[in-house]
């Protein structure tokens, strides 16, 4: 049996740097104030296709959707943010305190193409702040993740910011951007052709390279925002700079789910080659209340966490794992009942510790403490619990001490806890 395409096993041996990111991630945001949620993988099919979009790749092509037993439509998420918004509202979480900062570490799911970098199974750490309009929080939360990739030791690493506008300016916007698609549309795909109609800023995300020609010179939302929009960005862009975090404005950057509003970002990386971004995000202000919540300005941001592993296994390396402290022989059954209790008791006290169990030679036992590379070996035979000597060799030194039974837990632990 192998695993399904697209999907895969992260093997212990390449888990450290996964723990690292998280570690360093979670700290960070507890230190800016956000408390960890946890929500279901499967939700309505409908929550995503009202969220993200009917006229997305995501709910067009990319989510994995079934019928359960009973014909519900149910759809395993393929981002977190629909998920989040919708607890907000259930919880009617707005009632009792309409700021609320959340992340949260998980898998999603999309059925694309698999390759370096893209994954059917993959993982994103995400973040989101909700009641809070001011282009503070925008500049705040890319402040966020650039000093994480920093801490991470990260460089070369950029992040693209553009301006969506909102519900005052997009009308506009779109006449002036269908006007131009009009005069291309002979250059453009059916995808494209059918998305004029249904949701025309679609077709500035769209991939495919005679369509990317035919945009190139399309109309940007930047230039067609209203004056508050304006003000935002122009806010977000002088908070960033006061802070020396680097930016670079990127009209052509639109994001692939419909719910954003404002400032949008990406960060992207030279070094993965066409899975440039690690990490996008933006404002939503009207997907709460699109949900059936009350008006909520909100913002977040993902970070693509098998993405920016990749990232770091380019410069850094994957740290060893701590050696085991003891590896105890016990030969013979009463060695063995004594040995399993000490194990027991040492294990309990952070000290790590293993015991093989399968009745091996005194000499096999020796090669297998070798190979888990144990500091110290702790021998107990029928001679050894008879004389209450049992002994304990450091296997760096060779030096052999004896220890009564009494004594030997709290020298073990004197030892192992200096
Ligand atoms: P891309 O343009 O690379 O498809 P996206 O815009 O679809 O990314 P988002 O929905 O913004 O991605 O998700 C945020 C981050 O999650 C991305 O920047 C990326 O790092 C990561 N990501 C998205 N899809 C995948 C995937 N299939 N496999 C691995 N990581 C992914
Ligand atoms: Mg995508």
């Amino acid at each position: 049996m192998q695993t399904i395409r697209g999907f895969r096993d992260i093997l212990p041996e390449k888990i450290s740097l996964w723990q690292k990111v998280e570690k360093e991630a979670t700290h960070l945001f507890k230190s800016f104030g956000f408390k960890e949620i946890r929500i279901p993988i499967i939700e309505k099919t409908q929550l995503f296709a009202r969220s993200i979009g009917e006229v997305t790749d995501i709910v067009e092509k990319e989510m994995y959707t079934f019928e359960d037993r009973k014909g519900d439509k149910l759809t395993l998420r393929p981002e977190a943010t629909a998920s989040i918004v919708r607890s907000y509202i259930q919880h009617k979480m707005y009632a009792t305190d309409p700021i609320r900062k959340f992340y949260m570490v998980g898998p999603m799911f999309r059925r694309e193409r698999p390759q370096k970098g893209r994954y059917r199974q993959f993982y994103q750490i995400d973040a989101e702040i909700f009641g809070v309009e001011s282009a503070y929080v925008d500049s705040q939360l890319i402040f966020l993740l650039n000093q994480l990739f920093k801490r991470l030791g990260l460089t070369g690493l950029s992040a693209h910011i553009n301006s969506l506008g909102c519900p005052e300016c997009r009308p506009s916007f779109q006449k002036v951007l269908l006007d131009f698609i009009e005069s291309k549309k002979d250059m453009l795909c059916e995808n494209c052709l059918r998305r004029m109609d249904k949701n025309p800023l679609r077709i500035l995300d769209c991939k495919i390279e005679n369509c990317r020609n035919a945009i190139a010179h399309a109309p940007a939302t930047l230039d067609h925002l209203c004056n508050e929009c304006s003000d935002h960005f122009n806010t977000v862009k002088k908070a960033l700079e006061t802070q020396g975090v680097d930016f670079i404005v990127d009209k052509s950057l639109v994001r692939g789910l419909d719910y954003y509003t404002r400032t949008a970002w990406e960060i992207q990386t030279t070094t993965l080659g066409a899975q440039s971004a690690v990490a996008g995000g933006g404002r939503y202000d009207g997907l709460v209340k699109e949900l059936g919540g009350p008006q909520t300005p909100a913002i977040g941001f993902a970070i693509g966490f098998d993405r920016l592993v990749e990232v770091m296994e380019q410069i850094d390396k994957i740290p060893e794992p701590l050696p085991l402290d003891l590896f105890i022989i016990s030969l013979g059954d009463t060695a063995m009942e004594k040995g399993y209790h000490w194990s027991c008791e040492l294990n309990q006290k952070g000290i790590r510790t293993e015991i093989d169990f399968r009745g091996k030679s005194l000499k096999a036992l020796m090669k297998r403490a070798d190979k888990l590379a144990a500091r110290y070996v702790l021998i107990a035979g029928e001679n050894e619990l008879i004389e209450n000597a049992i002994i304990l060799r450091n296997m760096n030194t060779k030096e052999q001490v004896s220890l009564s039974m009494e004594d030997m837990i709290p020298e073990l632990i004197k030892i192992f806890k200096k």
